[in-house]
């Protein structure tokens, strides 16, 4: 699979028998499909989150990109309320892709909850 931001290859790694794709390039991060389920079980897994962040937020300013696994245009994600959080999302498959240190972010205690209700609408 190649990375949607820089067109890196994607390895997949296993946390918790959950499955992500990063980019060995801009390590950015793909999820097949992010549920509340899933975050439960991702407790600690600011480890699988090893980019720097400014190069995430270089990344983050390409807004057309094509769904690594469908090739569907990527939906621009974006909550502000009471703190930011923004991702792509897939319409079509549920694939979830953040630019390097933005999961990281969102497993912070203070956001952890806010991010569950934003995927769990999704
Ligand atoms: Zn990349
Ligand atoms: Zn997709």
């Amino acid at each position: 699979m190649k990375c949607p931001k820089c067109l890196g290859s994607m390895d997949t790694i296993n946390f918790n028998d959950v499955e992500v794709d990063r980019c060995e390039k801009c390590h950015g991060l793909f999820f097949d499909h992010l549920e509340k389920e899933t975050l439960r079980s991702m407790e600690g897994a600011e480890s699988i989150d090893i980019g720097d962040e400014f190069v995430g937020a270089r990344f983050n300013e390409i807004l057309d990109v094509a769904c690594p696994k469908c090739q569907t245009k990527m939906e621009h994600v974006l909550h502000t309320d009471p703190v930011e959080i923004k991702f792509e999302c897939c319409p079509s498959c549920k694939g979830i892709y953040f630019d390097a240190g933005e999961f990281r972010d969102y497993l912070e205690d203070e956001i952890y909850q806010q991010f569950q209700e934003v995927i769990d609408q999704l």
